[in-house]
C-alpha cells in the first residue's frame, strides 16, 4: 500500500481517519511544552512520526493527547546523550570502554574555564613573540620527568606514530620479538611501524633478547632502537630482556636514538601508595633513553593525551614534522592536562586528589565497609528473586597497566534465588541495571553479577539511582 494514500487528514483505509491531524496534536498543552523544550522543527517531526507509526500499527483511535505523549517519548529518547555517565563497578579502574581516567576536580575546572574564555594558547603574554602551545606544559613535564624537553599529542598511539615517522621514515626500527605488542583494537606495533614508514627490524626471540642481538642488527640504515613496555602481558620463565641502561649505552656508542614506549608511564613511584611498582618516566630518562612516550589517561589519571619527553634536538625534529599539526591537542585538554600535572608537585596529597590513584589505593577495609552499608538496601530493592552477599573480589588497574597484579577489593554479589532460569534472570538484572538513569555496569561471572565497589564514591547517588530499578522486570523480563 502506497504511503502517500495514508493521509491522516483525509480519507484513508479503515482506522486511519481515527487518528488526529498534526495540527490538532500541536494544539495540545503537552505539545506546547515539547516545542518549548526541543524546538518547533523537532517537535513537529516527532508528532508526524508518532502519527505515522500509529497508522502503521493499525490506526486505532487515538486522542491528540495520546499522540503528543508518544511524540514526547520519541523526543526524549532522541535527545538523551549517548555519552551517558555510568557507575563503573566492573572492578577495572581504567576501563578503556568506559573512558579510562576520571579527571580531578582541578582538571575539570580548568577545562571548563578554557571552554568559556579565550586563552593565551599560542600567545606570549610577556613579550611580543608568538607563543607555542607546547609552552603550556613544557616546564611542568621537564620538572616532573627530568627530561630536557617535552611535547604532547593526541594520545600515546600518536606519540609512537610521530616519533617513528620522524626518526625512522624509510629506515629501520629495531625491536625485540618479545615486545611486538598489540594493545587492542588496531594498535599493533608492526602495523604502526609500516604506517609510519619505518621498516621493522625484529631481533631476538619471543622469550629472550640479548644486547648482542641489538648490536648485530644496527647498520647504516638504522633509524632508531625501540623498547616497548609489554603493558598488557608478561613473559615468565626462561626470559631475558635488555635493561634500558644497557641499551642506552649501545645506542649512544653507535649514534642511534633509543626510544622507550612506556605505555602507561607513571610519574610517581606507585609503591608509595601501596601499589605494584611500575617503571617511572623519570627512571627511563635517567637510564639514558633519548625519547620516552606515555599516555595521559592511564595511570597518570588525566585526559587522553600522548607525551613525548627527552632530548631537545629530537623533540625539535618531531615538532617540525607536519604530522604534529594533525595530532595536536586543543585548549580544553591542554588546560586539563596542565591542572593534572600540577597535582604531581604535591605527592602527599596526590592520592586523595587524583581519582585514579584514589580508587587504586583505596583500602580494602574501606571498600568492604561500603559493601556492608549497601547490602541491605540493595537486597530490599531487588526483592526475593535475588540473594545479595558481601564478597571479597579482585580489581584490576586496566588499560594494560600492571597486567598481572590484582588489587584486593570487595563488592556485592547478586545471585538469582531460583536455580531454574538463573542465567536468564541474571542477564535480565544486568540489562535492568544498564537501563537505570545512571547505568550500573558490573561483571557477570560464575552465575553471579558482581558489583565491585572500589570505584563507588557517592553511595547516596547510587541508592537514589537504584530506586528507579523495577525489580519485577529485572527478575522476569528476559523470560519468553
Ligand atoms: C596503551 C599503550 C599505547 C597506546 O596508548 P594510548 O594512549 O591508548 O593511545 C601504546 N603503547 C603501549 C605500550 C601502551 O601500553
Amino acid at each position: 500500500m502506497a504511503r502517500s494514500r495514508l493521509n491522516a487528514d483525509g480519507p484513508g483505509p479503515a482506522g486511519a481517519r481515527d487518528l488526529p491531524a498534526v495540527d490538532s496534536v500541536l494544539r495540545t498543552s503537552l505539545a506546547a511544552t515539547l516545542i518549548d523544550r526541543f524546538g518547533r522543527t523537532a517537535a513537529v517531526a516527532a508528532v508526524r512520526a508518532a502519527i505515522d507509526s500509529a497508522r502503521e500499527r493499525g490506526g486505532r483511535r487515538r486522542a491528540a493527547d495520546a499522540v503528543a505523549l508518544i511524540a514526547q517519548g520519541r523526543l526524549e529518547a532522541a535527545h538523551a546523550s549517548r555519552l551517558k555517565p555510568v557507575f563503573n563497578l566492573t572492578g577495572t579502574v581504567l576501563h578503556t570502554n568506559l573512558g579510562r581516567a576520571i579527571l580531578a576536580e582541578e582538571a575539570a575546572e580548568a577545562a571548563l574555564k578554557a571552554m568559556r574564555h579565550a586563552v593565551a594558547l599560542e600567545f606570549d603574554l610577556e613579550g611580543s613573540r608568538r607563543g607555542d602551545r607546547d609552552d603550556v606544559l613544557r616546564a611542568l613535564l621537564i620538572e616532573l620527568t627530568g627530561a630536557e624537553d617535552a611535547t604532547v599529542v593526541n594520545n600515546n598511539a600518536a606519540a609512537v606514530l610521530i616519533t617513528l615517522n620522524t626518526l625512522a621514515k624509510g629506515r629501520g626500527a629495531i625491536v625485540s620479538r618479545g615486545e611486538l605488542i598489540e594493545i587492542g583494537g588496531a594498535f599493533r606495533m608492526p602495523q604502526i611501524m609500516s604506517r609510519a614508514g619505518a621498516k621493522l627490524v625484529e631481533v631476538g626471540t619471543t622469550n629472550r633478547t640479548h644486547l648482542r642481538d641489538y648490536a648485530e642488527a644496527i647498520d647504516a640504515r638504522t633509524g632508531l632502537i625501540l623498547k616497548v613496555h609489554t603493558s598488557n602481558y608478561r613473559i615468565e620463565g626462561f626470559t631475558a630482556e635488555v635493561p634500558a641502561r644497557d641499551l642506552a649505552a649501545l645506542a649512544r656508542e653507535r649514534g642511534i636514538p633509543l626510544v622507550d614506549d612506556l605505555g602507561s608511564g607513571t610519574l610517581v613511584d606507585l609503591s608509595r601508595y601501596g601499589l605494584p611498582r611500575e617503571p617511572t618516566v623519570a627512571e627511563a630518562v635517567a637510564a639514558g633513553v633519548d625519547l620516552v612516550t606515555f599516555s595521559g589517561d592511564k595511570l597518570l589519571g588525566g585526559p587522553q593525551a600522548g607525551f613525548i619527553v627527552g632530548r631537545k634536538d629530537l623533540i625539535a625534529r618531531i615538532n617540525k614534522n607536519p604530522m604534529k599539526r594533525a595530532l595536536r591537542v586543543d585548549k580544553i585538554r591542554l588546560a586539563a592536562i596542565e591542572a593534572t600535572l600540577r597535582l604531581y608537585r604535591d605527592p602527599d596529597r596526590l592520592g586523595a586528589r587524583l581519582p585514579t590513584l584514589r580508587a587504586l589505593s583505596r583500602p580494602r577495609a574501606d571498600i568492604d565497609a561500603c559493601a556492608r552499608r549497601l547490602k541491605d538496601p540493595v537486597a530490599a530493592r531487588l526483592g526475593a528473586a535475588f540473594r545479595v552477599e558481601v564478597v571479597a573480589c579482585a580489581s584490576q588497574v586496566g588499560s594494560g597497566a600492571v597486567p598481572v597484579d590484582t588489587l584486593h577489593s570487595a563488592g556485592l554479589s547478586l545471585r538469582p534465588a531460583a536455580l531454574r532460569g538463573a542465567g536468564r534472570a541474571l542477564a535480565g538484572l544486568a540489562a535492568a541495571l544498564r537501563r537505570l538513569p545512571m547505568p550500573v555496569i558490573g561483571r557477570i561471572s560464575d552465575q553471579t553479577l558482581l558489583l565491585d565497589l572500589r570505584c563507588l564514591e557517592d553511595e547516596a547517588a547510587f541508592l537514589a539511582n537504584l530506586a528507579s530499578l523495577d525489580p519485577v522486570a529485572a527478575a522476569t523480563e528476559s523470560r519468553p
